[in-house]
């Protein structure tokens, strides 16, 4: 998934023990495992609920087990059945223990005979939190319901009822019933000829776990971007979409001229309304992307580039647990790169690169000191929490660490090598360096020392000596910027008519937290970022406005974070307004409006930042 950002959701605090399987997860996979899940699935659009029927079917690990340990989050449990392998169905008794506040409920099923599967009949509440439902009057052409789960990290267990955790990988088959004309899309390989009768089923013969099961569903038309890609979207955004994306082939081919066959079959994306809290998620086969990425000259095409990534690094191999998560993360950014160098040259590359670096060195010095660490120690970690710039950034930084020391030859023959070995496997960061030991480090003595990759791995901070590409054009702006601030350059005279997405990123994020205001106003009249399409800038722009205490943007900032839900790119916004009384009391107006339109993890996040400001706001006095 691109981009998260530290979001400060309350951590949970784990025992040491509870470490030894998934801290995150109810289940036993010790003792059985779900290896195929069947679902039936009724989209109930006016009730705002799935009603489902899942079948599991499992693999017995301990022939004395009498139980199955499953996961749920408000889930309404009818009824629960276990299967014979002759087919033979018997209703089986089954505790739904109160609900935890991050995990949600434990289900536990009583399972004296090991049926080999079992049926678990339920339906889902409409504040479920892996799932969102708009009304027409939310998407963009307002003609039908829309809806759409976003399952990482632990949202799968409220639409689903399973072994929620990445440790456990299942294949699925769907059968899913909806109004007629909605399309149904899911993380599998999807017909985008289907007719739109109001029945659709689909098949993922790949085991995968459970944060990338996915499902949307609304007014969706599809576009074919390629041999073997589409994008789907709203009818009036569909063809803006497939121009932006158009380069989709071009990017999977420098993928697998890189690391290996695509295994996926088809590579479609889905562009959801802009309410959708991410920048990209990976679901297989069907990548879900925020609209803000269209902006009309491929600037950020580079999100797409991380998702398709994510088809080797995440997707075929997984992390086992959420403290793990940078084997995700941070291999998808270094591989994300590798595919923009080939496709768009090492100049965005570089910037892309540095970009990310800075923002890891002016954040990562403010976080808990475990939080700063690739795998920390498993205490106090939440599973959303775990999704900080630490993983992608510094992960990706540590792997560009290995590529220059080693050299890019050798680098690149044992990260394919890596992906092939652990494909369709989840493993941890102790698996990971044991094969990088063996492989990269035995076979290439001298190149690097194992202090050195422990001191990545296990320390907190970044190595002081961790090496930085260099931008000639990031150089020229940081020069601009300077003169700029010392009054020795005007904002018109600013060389900036040519910047692209990235070097504006660049220009204002290299600006003082609190610029001066009269600084500020002269750069909006010399280059009218109020009111800014793009929403990378104009996060940014309306965050150091805001900051400079300049209430000219304020409605302008309203109108961004009501449009947009995606959690990185308003919830600067609500905390740079968070910062004073006044400030804080508008943001609430905002989100008392916006509220209805946002993701329940957006709406969480944003009363999060309200709570912690109300909370230090009283301490202080
Ligand atoms: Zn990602």
């Amino acid at each position: 998934m691109r981009p998260f950002h530290a979001l400060a959701f309350g951590a949970l605090v784990l025992p040491l023990s509870a470490f030894a399987a998934d801290p995150h997860s109810f289940a036993q996979p010790d003792q059985v495992r779900v290896t195929h899940l069947d679902l039936d699935l009724k989209i109930d659009f006016p009730q705002k609920q799935l009603d489902g029927k899942a079948t599991l079917t499992l693999d017995w690990k301990n022939p004395k087990a009498t139980s199955l340990v499953l996961d749920t989050r408000d889930l309404k449990i009818a009824s629960i059945e276990g299967i014979d392998a002759q087919g033979h169905a018997n209703a089986l008794k089954f505790a739904l223990a109160p609900r935890d506040k991050e995990l949600g409920s434990k289900l536990t099923i009583a399972t004296p005979q090991q049926p080999a599967k079992v049926r678990i009949v339920y339906s889902t509440v409409p504040t479920a939190s892996g799932l969102q439902w708009l009304t027409p009057e939310q998407t963009a052409d307002k003609k039908l319901p829309f809806m759409f789960s976003q399952s990482e990290s632990i949202h799968a267990r409220s639409w689903v009822p399973l072994q929620d955790t990445p440790a456990v990988r299942f294949t699925y088959t769907a059968n899913v019933t909806a109004p007629k004309d909605v399309r149904v899309v899911m993380s599998a390989i999807n017909d985008a000829k289907h007719p739109l009768d109001g029945n659709f089923t689909f098949n993922q013969p790949h085991p995968i776990p459970s944060y990338l099961l996915a499902i949307a569903a609304g007014d969706i038309a599809a576009k074919e971007t390629g041999p073997r890609s589409a994008v789907y979207a709203e009818p009036s955004v569909v063809g803006k979409a497939a121009k932006e994306f158009e380069d989709t082939e071009k990017l999977i081919a420098a993928a697998e001229k890189l690391y290996g066959p695509y295994a996926w079959g088809r590579y479609d994306l889905l562009v959801l309304p802009p309410s959708f809290p991410y920048g990209g998620m990976e679901n297989p086969n069907m990548t879900f992307a925020t609209p803000t990425l269209l902006v009309g000259d491929k600037s950020l095409v580079s999100v797409i580039s991380h998702e398709l990534a994510h088809s080797w690094s995440g997707n075929l191999v997984t992390s086992a647990a959420w403290r793990d998560i940078w084997l995700n993360e941070g291999f998808t950014t270094y591989v994300q790169g590798r595919i923009t160098e080939a496709v768009y040259g090492k100049t965005l590359a570089d910037e892309e690169a540095l970009l990310s670096a800075r923002n890891l060195q002016k954040t990562i010095g403010a976080m808990p000191v475990n939080s700063q660490r690739l795998a920390p120690e498993p205490r106090g970690i939440g599973a959303d929490d775990s999704l900080s710039e630490v993983p992608y950034d510094k992960g990706s930084w540590f792997l560009r660490t290995l590529e220059q020391r080693f050299g890019r030859e050798t680098f690149d023959e044992y990260l394919k090598g890596y992906f092939n070995h652990f494909a369709f496997q989840s493993i941890t960061t102790e698996q990971m360096l044991e094969y990088l030991k063996a492989n990269l480090f035995d076979k290439n003595p001298g190149k690097m020392s194992w202090d050195e990759v422990k001191a990545w791995v296990y320390d907190p901070g970044t190595p002081k000596n961790a090496p930085l590409p260099t931008s000639a054009r990031f150089d020229a702006i940081d020069k601009e910027r300077s003169a700029f601030l010392a009054g020795t350059r005007s904002a018109d005279k600013l060389d900036a008519k040519g910047w692209n997405t990235q070097e504006w990123m660049y220009f204002l994020d290299g600006m003082p937290d609190v610029a001066p205001l009269d600084k500020l106003k002269q750069l909006d009249a010399a280059w009218h970022l109020t009111g800014t399409p793009n929403a990378e800038i104009g996060m940014r722009w309306y965050t150091h406005a805001i900051a400079a205490g300049d209430k000219d943007v304020w409605s302008a900032a309203a109108e961004h974070m009501s449009r947009i839900g995606r959690l990185y790119l308003t919830m600067p916004l609500y905390k740079a307004f968070a910062k004073t009384p006044e400030g804080l009391a508008y943001a609430e107006q905002v989100y008392a409006k916006a509220k209805s339109g946002y993701h329940p993890m957006t709406q969480q996040a944003v009363e999060a930042v309200f709570a912690k400001a109300k909370k230090g706001d009283k301490s202080e006095k």
